[in-house]
């Protein structure tokens, strides 16, 4: 406990404004960017069932959000639909805009580059405000919050962060899971060796499955989801740190940054956002 206790305080350093420490997920990301994996699915507006369309069309411009679609609830497959969370104020932002919504799904790490090289206008993926991040992208206000969790296997002797020493850790390659365990001990991190990178959280909690990983270290969302799908698994009642999800934007485009951040202001001032998150996660 007081191992995830310290890797968790360390992360939260991470997320907090200043910082410039360590890791970079930022540029690993970018470097490790896989080409094979990037599809677009045009999803427009006909496509997201209860945003708001009373101010759509008319720019003709097109609001392109990479995600990586395997993270429900804030954003997964519903037939060949993506859905969620994410999928929906994206949706509600873009009509704000008056601009068309197309939806480009892409591993995890593909995202950060897509928006450095304008093939996306906005990366929203339950995305982690970190500063290696914001090295590379520029974000928004925040619009919801995350907690790394780690699931295992009932009956798994690991019982608390502080038994992860030595045992093998799947993790979403590039997020902030992956960044926190493959961090040296130094820094509160497993080391390398400790993890194993898949490209999407639905690809380790498989390797969970069949026994080719120990646990998995994910977003606390997607990981109900997870165990829910998924019998035998659980997640462990580790400490709970929060860290923050906003919309990335390229760098050098302040007017869209702006307005972006000016509509999704709105959304959150008017209820929207609440209510959207509120038909995705039930409270406990
Ligand atoms: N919140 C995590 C991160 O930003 C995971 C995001 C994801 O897997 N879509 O790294």
């Amino acid at each position: 406990m007081k191992k995830i206790a310290t890797l968790l305080a360390a992360l939260m350093l991470m997320t907090a404004a200043f910082a410039g420490c360590g890791n970079d997920t930022g540029s690993s990301a970018a470097g490790t960017s896989s080409t094979a994996s990037e599809s677009s699915t045009t999803q427009s507006s006909e496509t997201s069932q209860e945003a708001s369309t009373e101010e759509t069309s008319g720019s003709g411009e097109t609001l392109v959000m990479a995600t990586n679609a395997f993270f429900e609830p804030y954003e997964y497959y519903e037939g060949d639909e993506i859905v969620g969370i994410d999928a929906e104020i994206g949706k509600a932002i873009a009509d704000k805009l008056g601009m068309d919504f197309e939806i480009s799904d892409m591993e995890f790490d593909a995202i950060i580059p897509a928006i450095q090289n304008g093939k996306a206008s906005i990366g929203m993926a339950g995305m982690t405000v970190t500063p290696d991040r914001e090295k590379n992208v520029s974000f928004s206000q925040t619009y919801a919050t995350g907690v790394q969790v780690i699931i295992v296997p009932e009956g798994s002797d690991i019982t608390s962060a502080d038994d992860l020493e030595g045992k093998k850790i799947g993790v979403q390659q590039g997020t902030t899971g992956d960044l926190y365990c493959s961090d040296t001990p130094e820094n509160g991190g497993f080391g390398e060796d400790a993890v194993t990178r898949y490209s999407k959280g639905s690809d380790a909690v498989m390797a969970l499955l069949s026994g080719k990983v120990d646990c998995v270290v994910i977003d606390n969302e997607p990981a109900k989801a997870f165990v829910e799908a998924n019998e035998g698994l659980k997640i462990l009642d580790t400490a709970y740190v929060e860290e923050e999800y906003a919309i990335a934007v390229a760098k050098d485009n302040t007017e869209l940054l702006e307005k972006v951040d000016a509509a999704l202001g709105e959304l959150k001032e008017d209820g929207t956002v609440q209510s959207i998150i509120d038909k995705y996660i039930t409270a406990e």
